[in-house]
Parts: C-alpha cells; sequence; structure tokens
C-alpha cells in the first residue's frame, strides 16, 4: 500500500516554538514546571517529560516558590503572572505571540468599553486554557458565547467588541457575527446605529489548514488523522477530512490503528492537527507501511 503524509500537517508555529522554549530550558539542565499540559498531545508530552519538564496544574502552581514556571502557547490570564511575582517564581514564557496581541487587543477593548457602556464578547469554549486567558484580560467580565444559543447572553442595544479564540472554525464565527449583526440592526431600528467592531482573530495556521485538508482528503482512499483527544483544532480538522472521505479514522498512538481498516484500500494519506509533533505522524506511516 502506498502511504503518504501531508507535508503541511503537524505543529502550528506557536507550538513549535512553545515546545523549543521548553528544550533550551531543559538544556541547561534546569526543574521547569510546565503550567498544564505543554501540547494537547499526550506522546509529546511524554516525550518532555522524559527530558525533565514537570507539569502542574494550577492547585499545584499556588503551592509553588522559588522556581521556574513555563507558560504554555494558549497563555494565561493575568492573575497567574501576580501570583508569580507574589511567589517569586520566574516565569518562561512561551505564550504564542498571536494569542499574545489578541490578548492585549481584548484588554484595550475592555478598557474602551468602559467609556461607552459596551461589552467584550468572545467566541469560543468554555474552560479552554486560551479562553480563560483571554477573559482574564477583562478582568473575567467578557462574555463568552459557545455557539448560537448563548447569544441571548448578549445586549443588542449597547456596543459589542466580538473576538474569537484563535482556533474556533471560521465558517461557524462568521455566522456568529452575521447573527449579532443582524440583531444589533434591529434592536437599533429607527434610532442611531449601535457600535459592533469585529476582530478577526481565528488563527490562519488552523484556518489555512482547511481548504487544503479537504483536497488532501479527497485524494486518498482511506485516512488516518492523527491527535491528542484534548485538541481542539484536532477535532475540528478531522471532521473537515471525515466531511470529504468517510474512511477517516482518528487515532492517537500506533496501537489504535486497526489493519482491517485498510483491506481494499490502495493509497492511505496521514495527516494530524497543529498539536501533533511531525515524529508521530511519520511513526504513523511508517507502521502502516509495514501493515
Ligand atoms: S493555532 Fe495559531 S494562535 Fe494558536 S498556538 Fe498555533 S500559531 Fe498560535
Amino acid at each position: 500500500m502506498r502511504v503518504e503524509i501531508d507535508n503541511r500537517s503537524g505543529f502550528c508555529f506557536g507550538v513549535q516554538n512553545a515546545v523549543k522554549i521548553a528544550e533550551n530550558a531543559l538544556l541547561n539542565g534546569e526543574r521547569v514546571f510546565s503550567l498544564g499540559p505543554i501540547v494537547h498531545n499526550d506522546k509529546e508530552v511524554e516525550r518532555l517529560s522524559d527530558l525533565g519538564l514537570i507539569s502542574i496544574d494550577h492547585n499545584q502552581f499556588s503551592e509553588l516558590r522559588n522556581c521556574k514556571v513555563l507558560i504554555r502557547a494558549h497563555g494565561e490570564p493575568p492573575e497567574t503572572y501576580e501570583k508569580a511575582e507574589r511567589n517569586n517564581i520566574e516565569i518562561i514564557e512561551a505564550t504564542c505571540p498571536i494569542v499574545k496581541k489578541v490578548q492585549s487587543r481584548i484588554r484595550d477593548a475592555w478598557i474602551s468599553s468602559k467609556a461607552d457602556n459596551g461589552q467584550v464578547v468572545i467566541y469560543g469554549k468554555s474552560g479552554h486554557a486560551e479562553v480563560i486567558g483571554l477573559l482574564g484580560q477583562t478582568n473575567n467580565e467578557g462574555i463568552l458565547i459557545s455557539s448560537v444559543d448563548d447569544l441571548c447572553k448578549i445586549d443588542f442595544t449597547r456596543p459589542v467588541h466580538l473576538f474569537s479564540q484563535t482556533t474556533m472554525d471560521a465558517k461557524e464565527y462568521r455566522k456568529i457575527k452575521e447573527l449579532i449583526a443582524g440583531n444589533m440592526k434591529a434592536a437599533a431600528s429607527g434610532s442611531q446605529e449601535i457600535s459592533f467592531k469585529i476582530h478577526n482573530t481565528v488563527c490562519g495556521q488552523v484556518s489555512n489548514r482547511e481548504p487544503h485538508l479537504k483536497e488532501f482528503a479527497g485524494n486518498h482512499d482511506i485516512i488516518i488523522f492523527v491527535s491528542g483527544r484534548e485538541s481542539s483544532n484536532g477535532k475540528m480538522l478531522f471532521n473537515v477530512c471525515k466531511s470529504v472521505n468517510p474512511d477517516t479514522y482518528f487515532v492517537s498512538s500506533v496501537d489504535e490503528i486497526e489493519s482491517s481498516w485498510f483491506s481494499n484500500k490502495k493509497f492511505a494519506g496521514v495527516c494530524g492537527a497543529t498539536s501533533t509533533p511531525k515524529w508521530l505522524i511519520e511513526q504513523i506511516r511508517d507502521h502502516i507501511s509495514k501493515l
């Protein structure tokens, strides 16, 4: 059987950057804690843990003193930095520069919204690490919407600044924008237009992969999509492949591959999420080639 890897799959720039920062810190022989798993991929977390990276949660972070803690690509709210300062913790900053920029734009919008009784609305997944960091920029006063059902949380008679988590689906975000615009227009009918500022914060590293993956999935008999189960862009990009090629399978490791999937198949494609390491995609390609 022929097996082809999608060359555009693998870590996005932000994750690559964070992993590199971690590897450099570990090379110096330092003890490094990572606040949350550095990437939504268990295999890569295992690899870095073998090099000495210790993943901790926020409760464990609260107990730490006088050490170094890495902030992963998703970023953190301001209170994490304040706590670090109080507890003499040195932060190793690995927040993706794109997320950092979104955080600062949200902060600016929140400050300016004070003057015109506006609202900062964030389209994202409840409880997602990046979203916690984004909401933190508004002192948790921002309005989180995760689906159309949450639009009722917005007061359409007041100004709105709209942002999205960087890994949300661009099409869904467009739909949300249109619905808010329609509701605001209706609320303003007859009176002065209400300000609605839309910030395009879906990351191109994810949205640009969609059309390419559709083509890739359509050109193969079977697709093996490799990703951690916690990865939100992994779920989204898997569905993109599945919508084009029903013979698409989600796996997190070699052990999950079943040889029966490949009967009567001649050309397999292997691809993954922005949090899937290239070495894992290659490992899976080598495994399938031997079936
Ligand atoms: S998806 Fe984009 S914003 Fe998110 S970590 Fe990767 S490069 Fe940064």
